[in-house]
């Protein structure tokens, strides 16, 4: 089946064309700067590897998803004759509170139920509100799949997922743990289950799920039992400018002493902390470690050290206390921009490992650009299995989308 998968943004538009009986990706692309001065399309159409760039105008969503629609029937470098070949539309949502546990078909409940999620994710649901209804316009009759970030999380209790404030907080605004990344999570623990050659039911997986945003979860016999981000994606570990857990009286401290705004302490804790706080120069791991490898001459060395150590520190921290949560440990996977070319985080989270089992094989785990391949980073005497597993969120949302859109006509 030909789905097409959309993840909007407040200003962008990405998508992917797969056919998912093979599992290939025929196009992809962005659109870009939606809605203001010099918007583009970069489009890639990979069957004959030709690439796209233009200029063109799009007011909002709907007219980028025409322009989607264009290129990928343009007869030059499109890869469908007609708009009649896409079969379905999968959208990627970041966040469906408590009401979604898995994907969904789009209906006129199912959207009302996603525009209560606004608070919960404010930068992110109006924009895919805005990518729905753009695909509604283009493609009225095609089914359209949701897919949530925080779905895969709902199987947390809630001794998980509440936090001991006082009780009517959760009720009247519903604070409670919802997790991000959970594709990325249910793609790589599923993988990972795969590999470890025994019924789902028995096994006890940690993922580490570490780009620009970070989120580790603990996911026991397929299903999560915690994960590191809560309600919303600022806690768990350091990140690329986000602070993580921190002890939360720092922020009325900080609001106090300097007299900061809701708004502006929001900005420190989002915008300005993690890896780019710590390091006072840089929000990515390749200038981080840029610096480390320079050695204590660099300016940034000693700074840039900190900040890699603190997510190490924490890293550790998790996977002990996922441990301890689902009483043992099969498997340890990296996935995401970090997780997945980063050798030297893996190598130091995983040394002095011996209590858990881990031990990785330094040689394999020196992988540096991004693999398109699953690689074991463990010994073979390793007792626990430490695994780096590129994850694949948008083959979860196709996948997803056909087997609904295919149940449809079933
Ligand atoms: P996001 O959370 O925005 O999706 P990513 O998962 O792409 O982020 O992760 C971004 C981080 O991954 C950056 O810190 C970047 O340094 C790192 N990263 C991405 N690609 C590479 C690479 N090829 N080599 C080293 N680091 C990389």
């Amino acid at each position: 089946m030909n789905v097409l998968v959309v993840n909007a943004g407040s200003s962008s538009l990405k998508y992917q064309l797969f056919d998912t009986n093979t599992e290939t990706v025929y196009a992809k692309g962005i659109c870009e700067r939606i809605g203001s001065e010099g918007s583009l399309i970069d489009h890639k159409q990979l069957i004959k590897g030709l690439k796209v760039e233009k200029q063109i105008p799009m007011k909002d969503h709907s007219e980028a998803m025409k322009i989607v629609v264009d290129a990928l029937t343009d007869p030059e470098h499109g890869c469908i004759s007609g708009m009649d070949e896409i079969e379905a539309v999968g959208h990627r949502v970041v966040h469906g509170g408590a009401f979604f546990s898995q994907s969904i078909l789009l209906s006129d409940d199912v959207l009302a139920k996603l525009e209560l999620c606004r608070d919960f994710a404010p930068l992110h649901t109006p924009a895919h509100i805005m990518g729905i209804k753009g695909c509604l316009e283009v493609m009225p009759d095609k089914p359209q799949v949701l897919v949530f970030d925080t779905a895969f999380h709902q199987t947390m209790k809630p001794e998980a997922y509440m936090y001991a404030l006082p009780y009517e907080y959760y009720e009247k605004y519903g604070i409670r743990r919802y997790g991000a990344h959970g594709t990325s999570h249910r793609f790589v623990s599923g993988v990972m289950a795969e590999l470890l050659g025994k019924p789902v039911e028995d096994t006890k997986i940690v993922t580490c799920h570490i780009g620009n945003g970070s989120s580790i979860s603990a996911v026991k016999g397929g299903k999560v039992v915690d994960t590191s981000m809560g309600f919303t994606p600022l806690a768990g570990v350091e990140m690329g400018t986000r602070c993580g857990d921190i002890d939360p009286a720092i922020v009325p401290y900080m609001m106090e002493k300097d007299g900061l705004s809701t708004e502006e302490v929001n900005t420190v804790m989002n915008k300005k902390s993690g890896f780019l706080g710590i390091s006072g120069f840089s929000s990515d791991s390749r200038d981080l470690e840029a610096a480390i490898a320079n050695g204590p001459d660099d300016p940034h060395y000693e700074r840039a050290d900190l900040a890699v150590n603190i997510l190490k520190h924490q890293i550790k921290k998790y996977i002990g206390a996922y441990a301890a949560l689902m009483n043992g440990l099969d498997a340890v996977v990296f996935t995401a921009g970090i997780g997945e070319n980063n050798p030297h985080l893996r190598e130091i989270v995983c040394e002095d490992m011996e209590y858990f089992g881990i031990e990785i094989n330094k040689e394999l785990n020196a992988v540096t650009l991004r693999q398109p391949n699953i690689v074991k980073l463990s010994t073979d005497a390793s007792k626990t299995a430490v695994y780096l597993i590129p994850t694949n969120e948008e083959l979860v949302i196709a996948r997803d989308t056909a087997a609904i859109a295919s149940a449809l006509k079933a």
